[in-house]
């Protein structure tokens, strides 16, 4: 296939351009002017719409999915972790497989709206552990969506659900590469898990050969809990594995984030839910070159993200440019490249046909110079009209290829309903 005449946006390092893509079994063959069909190859043109690189959510809770709308409790939480009791934990110990399932749909499609090619998440339902990756994996599998999967371990249920969180890894780390899956060993936060528990992942991750996805230092609470400074115990248990995924690090000061960085670990920033949850300020300018941005659940709008969490920065004086953020936010690509072995996040030969067309918002002409900063003031998710994964359209017009989408948000009602009854 011939993607003819884009605007080429290269986001890592910026760069703009007009030209052709050639894609050849899911990968990007050849980009340039005018490039001539072979035999039997389809042309589309693009007509100087602008094609990027499919953007990449490096921490996402799905399960969150159905939880926009919820019933609202009558005595409002006091800080963080009485949050998490009162709603979040609540929220997961209410799903079962087929709302796991659903959950996987609706995030998914939220997703690829977005732009989204790659999903990393975060998955708790303490009342439907095995079986519930397999139940994400068929969901975003059979929306097209590269997906790196993990359960969050915990010791707040007892030490037999931990024993089953770990144990839910094994089906898909067993399962044969395909370049769209990946899994990492889940882990939920140093307050909830035992000594013992985080070096079992640690162990488990060790011999599957990945790493860990765990929140550090979200809140206060991690640190004041335990007793131990989060990144040290991490350190002392072994358990900063190289490719690990360290969620937030809020409250982590410089020492620990080079600790991390030397240990060749990512951490991912995931500012609207820092402001939501009320937790703090990331120590931004001590971030690793490996810092990628999240959602933490919030959708998977990674260019909302982007604009939030830079006006953030910004009223704060972090110190980071437009091209700072462009830089995060292209990383997930890195990040989702070590984890599922392929190349990612660039429109260039031997990368993975990954792509965002998107509706043009007219303007000032863009420029690599300029590209940063019009990802934050310019760009957003509305623009997004196709997407393809692969080498596959799995997204044409806005709508999910193959997929009702009134079929699903009637289901979804459903389920949602069947939740919060539940959680009632
Ligand atoms: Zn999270």
């Amino acid at each position: 296939m011939i993607l003819r005449g884009a605007k080429l946006l290269d986001l890592d390092p910026p760069a703009v351009r007009v030209g052709d893509v050639r894609v050849v079994d899911g990968r990007i063959a050849e980009v340039g002017e005018g490039l001539v069909p072979g035999v039997g190859e389809i042309v589309e043109d693009l007509a100087g719409r602008w094609l990027m690189p499919g953007l990449v959510c490096a921490h996402h809770h799905l399960y969150s999915a159905l939880a926009c709308g919820m019933p609202f409790l009558p005595d409002a939480p006091e800080g963080f972790t009485d949050m998490l009791r009162k709603v979040w934990w609540r929220l997961d110990e209410a799903l079962d497989l087929g709302a796991v399932a659903v959950s996987g749909l609706v995030g998914g499609v939220g997703a690829l709206r977005a732009g989204v090619t790659t999903v990393v998440d975060h998955h708790a339902s303490p009342n439907a552990i095995l079986g519930s990756l397999e139940a994400l994996d068929d969901a975003l599998g059979g929306l097209g969506l590269r997906r790196v999967l993990c359960y969050e371990v915990t010791d707040r249920g007892g030490a037999e659900k931990a024993r089953l969180g770990l144990k839910a890894h094994e089906g898909l780390l067993a399962a044969p590469r395909d370049g769209r899956r990946a899994v990492r060993i889940g882990a939920h936060a140093g307050f909830t898990l035992s000594d013992d528990t985080i070096r079992a992942c640690a162990a488990l991750g060790r011999d599957a050969g990945v790493g860990l996805h765990i929140h550090v230092a979200e809140a206060v609470d991690d640190e004041a809990t335990v007793g131990e400074p989060p990144v040290a115990r991490l350190a002392r248990l072994g358990a900063l594995l190289p490719g690990s995924i360290l969620a937030h690090c809020v409250h982590v000061g410089p020492g620990d984030l080079a600790r991390l960085s030397d240990a060749g670990c990512w951490v991912t920033h995931q500012p609207r839910s820092n402001m939501n949850n009320a937790v703090g300020r990331a120590p931004l300018p001590y971030f690793p070159v490996r810092t990628a941005l999240g959602t933490d659940g919030i959708g998977a709008d990674m260019l909302a993200e982007l604009q939030a969490g830079a006006f953030r920065s910004q009223e704060a004086g972090d110190g980071w440019s437009p091209a700072d953020w462009a830089r995060a936010l292209t990383a997930g690509a890195r990040l989702a490249s070590d984890a599922l072995r392929v190349r990612l996040g660039r429109l260039a030969p031997g990368y993975a046909a990954d792509l965002v067309v998107l509706d043009p918002v007219p303007g000032p002409p863009l420029s690599a110079e300029n590209l940063p900063a019009a990802l934050i003031f310019r760009f957003s998710a509305a623009m997004v009209r196709h997407v393809m994964v692969d080498g596959v359209w799995r997204l044409r017009d806005r709508d999910p290829v193959g997929l009702d989408l009134c079929a699903l948000d009637s289901r979804a009602q459903g389920a949602a309903l069947e939740v919060w009854g539940r959680m009632a």
